[in-house]
């Protein structure tokens, strides 16, 4: 258990973006932002509650001049960070095909990435007048060539870490569950030289607390010859294990709870719970199945945050803002 001293944070990050049906081809243009006017909703939520929030923009919601004036009041309120998030189908210049591969921002050529970088980073500058230091790719997924250009360009920290995931493109297996220097030779692996951008993974694990027999096991029924009688799915119906997301739009209020227990038995600093703002919008994405999409996230994060909060002391703050405690009380 964390003795006093050892006061948690919490990070809400949102991946603040165009919707649109995720089984369907990537949008490049006349972007759907309708939930960006959810967006007010959810902060007054937030501050009632105490939490700030980081809202990981992309380049279609920086480039509306709507949208833009519905999240930056908070911003100069203080109440939130804006980050900035690399969608490659929709950041200009896309000079590359669209497809799956090309919407993972590890396969694009490092001189296009810089490119859509820069576009980036000026569009966010222009629409809230502050240069972003964090940074999410689409999709997640990110190496040490994109980690240096984002040192390089002024970021001090990344969030492109899903732990425990892995697809035929990148892995996050491995990766480090509290915040790490990481290497600009391997992303995953923490480096003892470079400290100019910090990694913040999202939170994830399972319930139970041996995280790393868990994902083996996982990754072993997730994988041929087990496939074909879903042994996930019985394992997770049986309450045998299940891997568990910091994420309202994919675990039930118990199931975060009990990745929190089992995160706090394991000693974790940081709890990083991410949404995206197309989930807020009932049938927006196709992916959460809720008639009140918005309700059920709000109760979810409402629930959590009470739930932590009556566990251990907590430091609601942006994830610049727990970057930069981590660096100053434990960076070395
Ligand atoms: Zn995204």
């Amino acid at each position: 258990m964390l003795n006093n001293k050892d006061k948690v944070d919490f990070i809400l990050s949102i991946d603040t973006e165009e919707e649109w049906d995720w089984s369907g081809t990537f949008p490049t243009r006349d972007f759907r932002l309708d939930n960006i006017r959810l967006i007010p909703e959810l902060q007054e939520m937030c501050n009632s509650l105490g939490v700030k929030t980081t809202y990981f923009v992309d380049h279609a919601v920086a480039d509306n001049a709507d949208s833009v004036a519905l999240i930056r009041p908070y911003l100069e309120q203080g109440q939130c960070e804006i980050g900035a998030h690399l969608h490659p189908w929709c950041n200009p210049p896309i000079d590359e095909e669209i497809n799956e591969k090309n919407s993972h921002v590890v396969n694009l050529d490092i001189r296009l990435v810089e490119k859509k970088l820069s576009e980036l980073t000026d569009a966010l500058q222009r629409a809230f007048t502050v240069r972003p230091t964090a940074f999410r790719t689409g999709r997640w997924g990110i190496d040490g060539p994109i980690l240096k250009l984002l040192a390089d360009y002024g970021y001090t920290v990344d969030s492109s870490v899903y732990p425990f995931y892995s697809n035929e493109f990148f892995t996050c297996q491995g990766a480090s569950l509290n915040p790490y220097w990481p290497s600009f030779e391997d992303s995953l692996k923490v480096d003892g030289q470079q400290q100019r951008i910090l990694e913040m993974p999202v939170t994830v694990g399972f319930n139970r607390a041996n995280f790393e027999l868990f994902n083996r096991l996982h990754e072993k029924l997730s994988s041929a010859p087990y496939r074909w009688f879903h042994p996930i799915g019985l394992a997770w119906h049986m309450g045998i294990f299940k891997k568990i997301y910091l994420c309202p739009e994919l675990s039930s209020t118990e199931d975060m709870k009990s990745l929190i227990d089992k995160s706090l038995v394991r000693g974790q600093r940081v709890f990083h719970m991410y949404l995206h703002s197309s989930s807020l919008l009932s049938g927006a994405t196709g992916f959460m199945d809720s008639k009140d999409a918005f309700n059920d996230i709000a109760i979810r994060i409402t629930n959590i945050v009470k739930y932590l909060t009556s566990r251990v002391e907590v430091n609601f703050c942006t994830i610049t803002e727990s970057a930069n405690r981590y660096m100053a009380q434990d960076g070395q």
